[in-house]
């Protein structure tokens, strides 16, 4: 096998799920909801499957998916977004990763990617030949200091990676903090590689910014984005690329040969979805801050230390009084003993960092009181 696969593991994320599945663990590692899309999509997928929609969709993805896409982006960002020239549709926000990453980068590229990171970005970079450089994101509030940024810059990266809202901190990243980094990244000529599933899942005051919106970024910067969180459905594997015109041309091939094209009869039932009124998604937010407060509710009670997430349905727990020699021992024990399946934090690091477990709320209220009293056994 190729050297490269030596360089990473499968993911721990991925890992944790089969493991919770096998000891029967509340699962709350790999973040995806256990309760069902909404109505409009489940009968819009009953309609599809009878539909002409078997065969292979057009490879940058359905006219009619594209479109209504490019409207919920444009009204959502302010940009004005053209259906045939500024997107890929992809196999979720991973494909869109991978594609980024690959479009934006020669072998031997430095990438800049804040630690702690979502796991696929260390594997993605390693894939497409580019070389990561880290910024740590600082605990409890995971803020960057900009002069460490700044060195990064000096060192010529390709692009930057930024999730966000971000997973797993939950940090969501200022207007400012997304200025600065795009200044750097324009002074330096870098790509700024967004990762935004999570777009409607922010909990007030706090609010997303579309780096893409922001004055100057548009020319630089390469969205990737998914429908599986917004929409819940996972498993259905929807993402994007969203650029300007020369990088999505390029970006097209990459996509074409990775994979041709996201499923066709899901593009044409997601159409449902992406039409749903502004509505929807502040009920999203709402059910989500109530999933929230149960879950850290929980979390309170059994003393363990935590940054509140701004975004996204993570929080990473620190476990480091609990005396586990790594947190993945301690992440076996949660899910053999306690009977609730988290990620360990290590996972997520550069650097040897053991004190963390990521848990995910993405659950009905019913399964999160009864994976906050199996925590609470601890307290
Ligand atoms: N984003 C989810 C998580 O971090 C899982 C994504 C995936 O497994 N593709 O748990």
């Amino acid at each position: 096998p190729a050297n490269r696969l030596s360089q990473f593991s499968e993911s721990v994320i991925r890992g944790m799920t089969r493991l919770a599945n096998r000891c029967g663990a509340i699962n709350l590692s790999q973040g995806f909801p256990d309760f069902d899309p909404p109505e409009e999509i489940l009968s819009a997928l009953e309609t599809a499957t009878r539909g002409p929609h078997h065969q292979y969709a057009v490879t940058w993805g359905a006219p009619r998916f594209r479109e209504a896409l490019a409207q919920k982006i444009s009204r959502n960002t302010g940009l004005s977004i053209d259906p045939d020239q500024h997107l890929v549709v992809t196999c979720g926000s991973t494909e869109a990763m991978m594609v980024a990453m690959m479009t934006a980068c020669n072998p031997g590229d430095k990438v800049i990617v804040f630690s702690p990171f979502y796991e696929n970005y260390a594997a993605d970079a390693i894939l497409s030949g580019a070389e990561p450089i880290y910024v740590t994101l600082n605990a409890p509030d995971f803020g960057y200091n900009p002069q460490e940024l700044e060195a990064a810059f000096e060192q010529k990266p390709k692009a930057i990676i930024v999730c966000n809202p971000s997973n797993p901190t939950g940090k969501v990243f200022t207007p400012e903090e997304l200025t600065h980094i795009i200044t750097l990244a324009e002074k330096h000529d870098a790509y700024v590689i967004t990762d935004e599933p999570y777009e409607h899942i922010v909990y007030p005051p706090h609010v997303h910014t579309y780096a893409a919106s922001l004055p100057g970024a548009w020319e630089r910067v390469i969205t990737c984005n998914s429908l599986s969180k917004t929409y819940s459905i996972t498993g259905w594997r929807l993402g994007y690329v969203l650029a300007p015109q020369e990088v999505i041309a390029q970006a097209r091939k990459v996509h074409d040969f990775l994979t041709v094209g996201a499923a066709a009869p899901l593009q044409e039932a997601a159409v449902s979805g992406l039409e749903l009124p502004d509505q929807y998604y502040s009920d999203l937010q709402d059910l989500y801050s109530r999933k929230r407060e149960v879950f850290l509710g929980y979390l309170r009670q059994t003393g363990l230390p935590f940054t509140e997430p701004q975004g996204a349905y993570y929080v990473m727990v620190d476990i480091s009084s609990l005396g586990f020699e790594t947190d993945t021992q301690a992440a076996e024990w949660f899910a053999r003993k306690v009977g609730v399946a988290g990620v360990p934090g290590s996972s997520f690091f550069r650097e040897p960092e053991h004190r963390f477990i990521r848990f995910h709320f993405a659950k009905k209220e019913e399964t999160l009181h009864a994976a906050g009293k199996r925590l609470l056994l601890l307290a």
